[in-house]
């Protein structure tokens, strides 16, 4: 006895999810006791509700018709009441308890017998400290998940206010905290009243839209009465302007997570209603706040104007479109404010390398536009190749961002291309991102023209 409680220790300390813990359960009582499935399933005190210990937190509700998971319910209160093994249907089901609470129960099918139930009364307390422990750190990294969210958003309000950027972003962040559910955000566009879909790309649950008409400026957040759908309005000074919709693939939204994703979506309130008054100020802007370069709606204005005196005076005119290598990399992998610092960077290494009538000016996100007045094709392609090896070269030291850090780097690919007698101020664009494409789709960190070069 003493030996197997040994062995079912050591099995347990080596195991850290809950479904390693039950694989190795099931391991040990089909080996010693000819047990042919072991399930566990444990009380949620917050929710009061049993749930399946392994398959993702599921509550049993969802996995059994509601027949079964009312004889789940009985066994378990049979447990909580007498405190011994039960036989049921040909299962056996033991308690588990953490100090004098009952905390969930183990189900044994085939080969159970009365040294199973005694090697049970002397183990349990062994078995229901492990799984108290992982329920635990379930939670705990919930909680970190959250506080990790709240401050990333809290980044973003400070630096970010391209609602195209952080959009995806905060998309992308829900979807991580809120796992198993399909994630959705609204925006009323332009002060219409209708909401229409940001992220992601689609949305063919008519029921959502049918919940989010029913909205107002006071709603407070609408649950589905499954509570597999959650609807939560953003709302920023008294004014509705769209919503976030959370809906479960498996499980239901309990109280905890409800709370959470209210919180977070009083935070995305604040930062998407920031980011439109910062465009409405930076509507009247020229230069972009990150770079220094031309936003892109100056950019466009310098464009006519390059084209218009260039044909007047009969002179070449290139354009260079570029964009960074891998970039989602970077901020991936460092952080965003590492990737701000980097697209700083390579603008300030762009600037160095340019004559002082060359126009440059953030198309995108990180992505930029070089007007070459006066440069034919050749010298522009010199210009570009010039523009990659000084980005090659350049270390960024992000060790002050991230401390774990020192230097990294990062290289561009770039497409060039001259006007063409006949060209659409468009064209020039179009050309040369074109042959960005291409120089991405060869191999990256390369200059491709669009046009022969002689
Ligand atoms: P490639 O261009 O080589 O195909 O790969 P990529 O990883 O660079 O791909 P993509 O152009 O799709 O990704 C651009 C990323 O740039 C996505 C977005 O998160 C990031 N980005 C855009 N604007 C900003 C910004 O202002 N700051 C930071 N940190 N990131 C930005
Ligand atoms: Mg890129
Ligand atoms: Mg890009």
């Amino acid at each position: 006895m003493i030996q197997k409680i040994a062995e079912l220790s050591k099995l347990l300390n080596s195991s850290y999810s809950a479904k390693s813990i039950l694989n190795s359960l099931h391991d040990f009582f089909a080996d010693y006791f000819g047990v042919q499935k072991t399930e566990l399933y444990t009380w949620d005190g917050t929710t009061s509700q049993l749930r399946d210990f392994s398959r993702n937190w599921l509550y049993i509700d969802d996995i059994f018709e509601k027949k079964i998971v009312a004889q789940y319910y009985k066994i378990y209160a049979d447990l909580q009441e007498r405190a011994e093994a039960k036989s049921s249907g040909g299962r056996l089901y033991f308690p588990l308890k953490k100090q004098s609470k009952y905390v969930g129960m183990i189900e044994f099918t085939g080969g159970h017998s009365d040294e199973l139930v005694k090697f049970l009364e002397v183990s349990g307390d062994v078995i229901s400290l492990k799984v108290q422990n992982i329920i635990l750190n379930e939670k705990m990294q919930k909680n970190i998940n959250f506080h990790d969210s709240m401050k990333n958003i809290a980044k973003i309000i400070e630096t970010q206010y391209e609602l195209n950027y952080i959009v995806p972003l905060i998309g992308e962040m829900f979807d991580k905290f809120v796992s198993n559910h399909l994630i959705y955000i609204f925006l009323k566009k332009d002060d219409s009243e209708e909401f229409s879909l940001v992220w992601p790309a689609a949305c063919n649950d008519e029921k959502i839209y049918g919940l989010i008409s029913i909205l107002r400026s006071d709603s407070d957040c609408i649950l589905t009465a499954d509570k597999k759908t959650g609807v939560f309005p953003l709302v920023s000074e008294g004014k509705l302007f769209g919503c976030i919709v959370t809906k479960s693939m498996e499980g239901k939204l309990n109280d905890k997570e409800v709370d959470y994703i209210e919180q977070l979506t009083n935070q995305v309130a604040t930062t998407i209603n920031r980011a439109n008054v910062y465009a409405e100020i930076l509507k009247h802007a020229t230069l972009d706040a990150l770079t220094g370069f031309y936003n892109k709606r100056q950019l466009e204005e310098r464009l006519k104007q390059e084209v218009s005196s260039a044909r007047r005076q009969h002179q070449p005119l290139s354009v260079i479109m570029t964009d960074i290598d891998f970039f989602k990399g970077v901020n991936d992998t460092y952080g965003h404010a590492v990737g701000d610092l980097v697209l700083k960077t390579v603008s300030d290494v762009i600037r160095s390398q340019l004559r002082e009538y060359d126009v440059a000016g953030r198309y995108g996100g990180e992505e930029f536009t070089i007007l070459l007045p006066s440069a034919a094709i050749k010298d522009a392609c010199m210009v570009a190749e010039r523009l990659r090896k000084a980005v090659e070269k350049r270390m960024v030291d992000i060790s002050k961002l991230t401390p774990e850090h020192k230097n990294i780097n990062v290289t561009i690919s770039l497409g060039v291309y001259q006007m063409q007698e006949g060209d659409e101020i468009p064209d020039l664009i179009i050309k040369a991102d074109k042959a960005l494409y291409e120089a991405k789709t060869g191999g990256r960190n390369k200059v491709v023209s669009a046009l022969e070069v002689k």
